[in-house]
C-alpha cells in the first residue's frame, strides 16, 4: 500500500526522502508542491526530474479528503460533506466575514465527551482523524475555492482555522498539533498563528501547550459551577472548574502577548441562563482575561433541554456586558443550507447511517 505524505511532519518527510537516498532539498521541494501548490499529481510537480516522479507514484500518495457534497448559503457561508480513504465522514464549513473567512475543521469521526446538549455527544466515537485528514480538509476547502497556490494573507479567502467541528481536538492532540505546524508553515499553507483557533470541551492538561503553539484557545464552558457542569458536560468529572480554570490562567501566562480567552457559553432555559448565573459566571473567570460567546440553544428531537428565551438571553449578556465583558449573542450562519450551529447533519452517520447531529460547526459554535 502506498503511504500518504500529507500529514507528515517537516521532519518526517525529509527522513523519507533521505531513506530514498535523495537530498534533503528535495523534502523541501516537495513541501512546495505539496502544500503552496496544492498539487496532488506528482507528474505536475515539474521541478522535480521525471524517473524521480515515477519513482514516488510508485512509493507515496498525495490525497486530499473527497468533497461528496458542496452546499452555499446565501449569506456566502459553504458546506462540504468530505470523505476520508476508509469512507469515514465529517462535515466542514466556510464561513466568511468581511474582509476574511474560516473554514472550521473536525479531529475525530464522533465524540466520547458526550455533552448533554450536543448531538454529536450521542454518536458513537469511531475514531481520531489522522493529522494529514485534520490539515486535509482545509487542503479540500481551498481546492473548492481553487485558493492555489498559497495567496499573500491579504488577498486570501480561506484566512483562517477554527477546530470546532466533530470530536473533542485536545483528545487528539499530537495528530493535532502536527496537522497545526503544517498548517503554519510560511513555505507552505501558511497560516498565521493567530488565525487558528482550537476549541476545547475542557480537556485541561493539553490546554497550556496550545500557548506554545501560539494559536488562540476557546472553552466550552456553558455552566457557572461544577453542579450544574457536572450535569451538562460529563468531562468536568474528570477536569473540574477549578482545575479548567488553572489551566486556563497557565495559557495565558505561557502566551507569547496578550490573549483573550472565549468563553463559549450555550444557554439553556432554567439550567444556566439565570441572572445568578451570570454573577457566579464573573466570579468563576475572575483573574482571567476573557471575552464571552452566547450562543442560542437550537434543539434537536429528544433533546433534554429547551432554548432559553430571547429575553433571558438578552438580560444575560446585559449582565455581563455591563461589567465591562464583551459579551455577544451569537448570530447563526448558513441557516438555509442547515449549516448553524446544531442544524447540520450527517448525510452518513459514523456508524454509516443517516442521522442529523447537533454539531459545533464555526467561529462560536458550542464544544
Ligand atoms: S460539544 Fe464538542 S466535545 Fe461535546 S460532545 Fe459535542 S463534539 Fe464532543
Amino acid at each position: 500500500m502506498k503511504k500518504e505524505l500529507v500529514g507528515l511532519s517537516k521532519a518526517d518527510l525529509q527522513q523519507e526522502m533521505l531513506a530514498l537516498g535523495e537530498k534533503p532539498f528535495r523534502a523541501k521541494q516537495l513541501w512546495h508542491w505539496i502544500y503552496n501548490k496544492g498539487k496532488t499529481n506528482f507528474a505536475d510537480m515539474t521541478t522535480l526530474a521525471k524517473p524521480f516522479r515515477e519513482e514516488l507514484d510508485t512509493l507515496y500518495t498525495v490525497s486530499h479528503p473527497k468533497i461528496i457534497t458542496e452546499q452555499n448559503s446565501v449569506d456566502g457561508t459553504r458546506k462540504w460533506l468530505m470523505e476520508f480513504a476508509d469512507g469515514k465522514q465529517v462535515e466542514c464549513v466556510y464561513i466568511p466575514e468581511a474582509d476574511r473567512g474560516a473554514v472550521c475543521i473536525s479531529t475525530q469521526v464522533g465524540c466520547a465527551q458526550g455533552c448533554k446538549f450536543c448531538h454529536t455527544g450521542t454518536q458513537r466515537m469511531m475514531r481520531n482523524l489522522t493529522a494529514g485528514e485534520i490539515v486535509g480538509q482545509f487542503m479540500s476547502a481551498r481546492d473548492s475555492y481553487g485558493e492555489w497556490p498559497t495567496p499573500t494573507d491579504e488577498t486570501r479567502y480561506l484566512s483562517n482555522i477554527v477546530v470546532m467541528g466533530m470530536g473533542e481536538p485536545l483528545c487528539n492532540f499530537e495528530n493535532l498539533k502536527t496537522a497545526l505546524l503544517i498548517a503554519m508553515d510560511g513555505d507552505g499553507l501558511a497560516i498565521s498563528k493567530r488565525r487558528i483557533t482550537v476549541s476545547t470541551s475542557g480537556v485541561a492538561n493539553h490546554i497550556p501547550e496550545l500557548a506554545d503553539l501560539g494559536v488562540k484557545l476557546a472553552v466550552s464552558l456553558h455552566a457557572p459551577n461544577n453542579e450544574i457542569r457536572d450535569k451538562i458536560m460529563p468531562v468536568n468529572r474528570k477536569f473540574p472548574l477549578e482545575v479548567l480554570i488553572e489551566a486556563c490562567k497557565e495559557y495565558q501566562r505561557r502566551c507569547e502577548r496578550r490573549q483573550f480567552i472565549t468563553m463559549e457559553y450555550v444557554l439553556l432555559k432554567d439550567i444556566n441562563d439565570q441572572p445568578k448565573h451570570a454573577e457566579e459566571l464573573m466570579k468563576l473567570v475572575d483573574g482571567l482575561e476573557v471575552k464571552f460567546n452566547l450562543i442560542p440553544f437550537h434543539s434537536w428531537e429528544g433533546a433534554p433541554f429547551e432554548a432559553s428565551s430571547n429575553n433571558a438571553i438578552h438580560r444575560f449578556s446585559k449582565i455581563l456586558e455591563s461589567n465591562w465583558f464583551a459579551a455577544p449573542v451569537r448570530r447563526s450562519r448558513g441557516e438555509d443550507i442547515m449549516a448553524a450551529c446544531g442544524q447540520l447533519k450527517s448525510a452518513k452517520g459514523t456508524d454509516g447511517t443517516v442521522s442529523r447531529t447537533q454539531r459545533p460547526t464555526n467561529e462560536s459554535t458550542e464544544k
